[in-house]
């Protein structure tokens, strides 16, 4: 079994959950937007999610780095979507439709703001979850 290794130095296990914006005028709710997608409204409300998504479409990337990685679509109970960094599986490993949490952001020079999110599954963490 090899260990993912890269998904410890940013954990920040006391704050749990991420903020979204939901529009104050139709009550979209977005992420990391300036402007509502639906009326482009500029007046955002922050709220405050779980953090708990869904994968929806799973992608490997090889991008700054000669390591892969995955980015997946996300989605969020909210009604949002983002694309997050998978971290607790080996890239390829990550499947439609597996949960995964919102642990932290990047904060390396090359993925500054990255979403962060590990899979929730413990059988496929190879039996060390915490
Ligand atoms: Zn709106």
């Amino acid at each position: 079994m090899s260990q993912p290794g890269t998904d410890t130095a940013t954990v920040t296990r006391e704050d749990v959950g991420l903020t979204y914006q939901r529009c104050r005028w139709c009550g979209t709710p977005s992420f990391r937007r300036l402007l509502c997608p639906v009326c482009a409204s500029s007046d955002l409300e922050n709220e405050r999610s779980t953090g708990e998504g869904v994968v929806v479409r799973s992608s490997v990337v090889h991008r700054y780095t000669r390591l892969a990685r995955n980015e997946s679509l996300i989605r969020f109970p909210e009604g949002f979507l983002y694309r997050c960094r998978v971290v607790g599986a080996e890239p390829h490993l990550v499947w439609i439709g597996a949960r995964v949490r919102y642990t932290a952001e990047a904060d390396t020079d090359v993925t500054a703001g990255e979403v962060v999110v590990e899979l929730c599954d413990p059988a496929m963490r190879g039996g060390d979850w915490a």
